[in-house]
């Protein structure tokens, strides 16, 4: 029985993840997978975010001055829009960078990749 449980908890943990459209920090995974397995605890939470990291399933995203957020591992080149209202992070389908890879600058500088986060209002948080 007791594994049934620690299955489940992993499922609805890695579903949460999965079915999101930005990456997840612990507590919004608390809650969304808490909806799934009432009493679900946060140590629980933890524990298995911290499995699923080492297994690879999934990835920590670490955006300046937050806590770590996870999305799955493999999702590809892509930003992230964080919502100063709301608090959420979403993933952005199209890299809004329009500078290849392997592009040179002004000065000599060999661009061969970027990051970027940009923040505003995610569409549920109307002016
Ligand atoms: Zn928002
Ligand atoms: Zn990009």
């Amino acid at each position: 029985m007791a594994v049934k449980r620690r299955t489940r908890q992993r499922e609805a943990i890695l579903g949460v993840i999965e079915g999101s459209d930005g990456p997840l920090s612990v507590g919004e995974v608390h809650e969304l997978a808490g909806r799934e397995i009432p009493g679900l605890g946060i140590a629980t939470v933890y524990r298995n975010i911290k499995l699923l990291k080492e297994e690879g399933v999934i990835v920590a995203v670490e955006l300046p001055g937050e806590e770590p957020r996870y999305e799955p591992d493999g999702r590809g080149h892509h930003h992230h829009f964080r919502c100063r209202n709301c608090e959420r992070t979403f993933d952005l389908e199209e890299c809004p960078v329009g500078i290849p890879d392997g592009t040179t600058l002004p000065g000599g500088y060999r661009v061969e990749g970027h990051s970027l986060t940009l923040y505003g209002r995610c569409t549920n948080c109307p002016e």
